[in-house]
């Protein structure tokens, strides 16, 4: 049951009057309950006939079965491309329910940070050409990170493919490494974006919630992307936020604890283009 009271008062701030509200929450709790149910059987059923439509097309489109006339290329291509779209969405609403109802389990283990860095890299690297955006790796730090390496991956990912698609196009997209403290390393992603209106800027881990209306339409996604990387960094020990400036750009960071027992070479990386 949930209880609000209010205290009225008059110009000099004297108590006038206490009144208050209970509600009785068990039925909201029944209705969210099913309504996350629902969310994940449907995400479920989905996703089978999906994976076996993109796999379809993957092939069509990779040429399997002869080269098709360029209009029809074009065609199956942009088909490809949306059921791809369409199955991240219902990988982020399955992410979403399994954390929502307590089911994410973490792989945890130890790994090498620069590893990390450079896969995340190399997987971006095709979004970002197509984009027209370059992705650097700036002074990566040579420590191991005591984490799920796959949900990392997706943090970064997520991170990396929101600055390159706020970034306008010949423009720069930045992944560097500090350290806050001793025990923690902070990895950021810094973009040529347009930055975060103030009025957003409070929202920007909410789930569903997207600056603009036309965001999912023009940019692709959801608005559940950050919402599962707060929750996944919080999840593995760490913490995550954002600077950001209008009209400038934006960095988002998350920071983790570092594994100490790890005794490593100096790095002897150089940046990568
Ligand atoms: P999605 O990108 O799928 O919409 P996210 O949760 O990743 O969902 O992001 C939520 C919203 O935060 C975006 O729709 C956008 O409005 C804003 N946002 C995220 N990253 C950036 C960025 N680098 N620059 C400007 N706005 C951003």
């Amino acid at each position: 049951v949930l209880i609000r009271g209010y205290i009225q008062r008059d110009r000099n701030g004297q108590p006038l009057r206490i009144s208050g509200t209970s509600m009785d929450l068990t039925e909201h709790k029944r209705i969210e309950q099913m309504k996350d149910e629902f969310v994940s059987t449907v995400s479920h059923e989905l996703r089978t006939p999906l994976t076996s439509i993109s796999g379809a097309l993957g092939l069509i489109t990779g040429g399997a079965l002869g080269e098709a006339p360029p209009a029809i290329q074009q065609m199956l291509e942009i088909a490809h491309r949306n059921s791809l779209r369409l199955g991240y969405l219902i990988n982020d609403l399955l992410d979403m329910e399994k954390i929502t109802a307590g089911k994410m389990t973490f792989d945890m283990r130890e790994h090498s940070l620069r590893q990390l860095l450079d896969e995340a890299l190399t997987s971006n690297q095709a979004f970002a050409s197509h984009f027209g955006v370059s992705c650097i790796l700036r002074d990566p730090i040579n420590v191991h990170v005591w984490v799920d390496g796959l949900r990392l991956q997706q943090v970064l990912s997520n991170f990396l493919s929101n600055a390159i698609k706020y970034t306008p196009e010949g423009g720069q997209v930045t992944l560097h490494c500090s350290q806050p403290n001793a025990g923690h390393v902070r990895i950021s992603v810094t973009d040529q974006g347009p930055g975060i209106p103030p009025s957003f800027q409070n929202r920007v881990f909410e789930k569903f919630a997207q600056a603009d209306a036309s965001d999912s339409r023009q940019k692709g996604g959801t608005g559940l992307g950050l919402a599962i990387t707060k929750e996944f960094i919080e999840r593995m020990g760490g913490r995550v936020g954002f600077d950001t400036a209008e009209g400038q750009g934006t960095t988002f960071w998350c920071e983790l604890p570092i594994v100490e027992s790890a005794t490593v070479a100096p790095d002897q990386g150089q940046p990568r283009l």
